[in-house]
């Protein structure tokens, strides 16, 4: 079932109140948490809904769906400065696709994808912003380097001219109590700041992005940069498990 205009109006106001009430109480400016919507599954008049409120970052986890909305919004003539962010695993030969319609990119996890997008952004005349995907519970999550190996990978990446490695990505357990995964956020802010900054001076790693519906306020407390929201803003997806019901590790939404 698909929410009203109305509804995801009601719900982004009140994620934004959200927002703004954790970064009060974490001691933050708002203005440095970017809330990327993610409208994955959901129809591009939601997009367009939040567009006429001034939203402009939105993410998708699939480069197919990012292009097709992308390119329809753009064609439609009346969200042509969108921000989009590809935030999902992303095979190597979707690698071309990606630096041509994405402008960050949230999941970069391996040597061989780095180089793949690294030459299909130099072929296109195009740059890309990226974040490396962190394991950081290394029991549910199948994709992202295991936090031992994350600066040394972050070092290989200074020969790929055509990208910027800007932060740090991670998915935190699907937890019932959010607070039980407050140490992997704080894990990652640590990866970040104790990365030597000498070992790629191309990288300019300032970002974190971290935080979902479920979790975002803890994330924010431990420095996220950027939370990647969707079923808080336009409703529970098709086939989505309740955040009530996730009740250990072995429970995915
Ligand atoms: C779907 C998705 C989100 C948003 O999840 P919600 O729980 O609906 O907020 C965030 N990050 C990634 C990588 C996703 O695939």
């Amino acid at each position: 079932m698909l929410p009203d205009p109305a509804d995801i109006h009601r719900r982004y106001e009140a994620t934004k109140e959200r927002i703004e009430q954790a970064c009060i109480k974490a001691g933050r400016s708002v203005d440095g948490v970017t809330l990327v919507a993610v409208s994955k599954t959901f129809p591009t008049d939601f997009i367009r809904v939040l567009y006429n409120l001034g939203h402009r970052h939105f993410g998708e986890n699939k480069v197919q769906e990012l292009a097709y909305k992308a390119s329809f919004l753009r064609e439609s003539g009346d969200c042509g400065d969108l921000h989009w962010h590809m935030i999902g695993h992303l095979q190597r030969n979707k690698a071309r696709e990606v630096v041509l319609v994405a402008d960050v990119f949230h999941a970069l996890d391996s040597d061989r994808l780095a180089e793949e997008l690294n030459r299909r952004a130099e072929a296109a005349d195009r740059s890309l912003s990226c974040f490396v995907q962190v394991n950081i519970s290394a029991e549910t999550s199948k994709h992202g380097l295991g936090p031992d190996d994350v600066h040394a990978f972050i070092t290989r990446t200074a020969k790929f001219e055509r990208l910027t490695v800007v932060g740090l990505m991670a998915m935190a357990r699907p937890v019932f109590n959010p607070e039980d995964v407050r140490p992997e956020f704080a894990k990652m802010k640590n990866l970040l700041d104790s990365y030597p900054a000498h070992d790629n001076p191309r990288a300019d790693l300032k970002y974190l992005s971290m935080g979902m519906s479920h979790d975002f306020e803890v994330a924010i407390a431990e420095g996220a940069t950027h939370i990647r929201i969707g079923s808080s803003i336009f409703g529970p997806r098709a086939g989505m498990v309740p955040a009530g019901d996730m009740i250990g590790p072995d429970r995915v939404a």
